[in-house]
């Protein structure tokens, strides 16, 4: 089921639906810990699913629904990042384009879904930009994206696009406060700047000390106790979307509370860095960083880079 914040969007697919005018390509836009990726999921099922409920939702039972749950599918095809690549490739996208227009089908339609939508690279968005502009009968074309920005606008311009609310404090409070979790739900929220599947996850111990880890590591190489090549090294391996969205949070904080030392996480003890100004600099450096995250750059040289705007911080 999807979450209560994202009624409104799923109400507006409702509409179109009921209306017969459900967009052939549908690019979703949402924060990522904000359960995005269980909204694309609850939509791709209801495509694919051969007599949904009222409220479009998948039954669950039919045939579609069956083939879909078993993940086998005929009508259906998803596109992510494979193993050992940082992009979504061309031949990924030929290969779609292919399924696309062939003449047989299982059902009445057939559904694609790409994710994530930002780490097409340029031909690969190239390449599908022509199933955008001629779509194949009874298809859809389901995107989902954290970082609609960094889309090229043809392709923007060729897909509905659906944002996805983040909730209100009080309803993520409200859903996190009924998950089993370890610490208090206020202090994962806070710590999630407001996600709350991200908070959830944040509740998991190993990923908790992963993060204070690298924030005593940042702090080490602030304070040239640790080496920036070492420290690059240790962590070339975390995602670069994880030590990025980690941050930022830091970053916020510390432009929020800029002499708050009570925080838990070392990084936020640090004395000097209340400069404000750097400090929005320093945010909008790893903002563009992001941007990145998902190009062929080397990881070692990539986070390096990230380290060396924490350093320079100091000068
Ligand atoms: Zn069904």
């Amino acid at each position: 089921m999807i979450h209560a914040w994202h009624q409104k969007s799923w109400d507006q697919l409702v509409i179109a639906r009921n209306t017969k005018h459900l967009p052939h390509a549908i690019l979703i836009s949402g924060e990522k810990g904000t359960g995005r990726q269980v909204f694309a999921e609850a939509l791709v099922n209801s495509l694919l699913c051969e007599s949904p409920l009222e409220n479009y939702h998948a039954c669950g039972k039919c045939k579609g629904c069956c083939v879909r749950n078993a993940d086998v599918h005929p009508d259906y095809f998803q596109i992510g990042i494979e193993a050992n690549k940082t992009q979504i490739l061309i031949d990924q996208i030929r290969e779609l384009n292919d399924f696309l227009h062939m003449s047989q089908s299982y059902l009445a339609s057939r559904v694609a879904f790409i994710n994530p939508a930002e780490a097409l690279n340029i031909n690969a968005a190239n390449s599908l930009l022509k199933s955008l502009e001629e779509p194949a009968n009874n298809s859809v074309i389901v995107l989902l994206t954290a970082q609609l920005s960094t889309l090229l606008p043809t392709i923007k311009s060729r897909c509905q696009i659906l944002h996805l609310a983040t909730p209100s404090k009080v309803m993520a409070l409200q859903w996190l406060s009924q998950q089993s979790i370890q610490h208090p739900p206020e202090e994962l929220l806070e710590m999630s700047s407001g996600k709350p599947l991200y908070a959830l996850a944040l509740d998991n111990a190993e990923h908790f000390q992963r993060r204070n880890e690298f924030a005593n590591d940042l702090l080490a190489v602030i304070k040239q106790q640790q080496s920036l090549t070492e420290a690059s090294k240790k962590w070339q391996k975390e995602s670069k979307d994880e030590l990025l969205s980690w941050q930022i949070h830091w970053v916020q904080q510390l432009i929020k509370y800029p002499f708050n030392t009570g925080e838990p996480e070392s990084i936020l003890q640090i004395p000097n860095l209340v400069d404000s100004a750097k400090l929005w600099q320093l945010y909008d450096q790893l903002i563009k960083l992001r941007r990145l995250a998902h190009t062929s750059l080397n990881a070692q040289l990539f986070i390096e880079s990230m380290l060396l705007l924490w350093i320079k911080l100091e000068e």
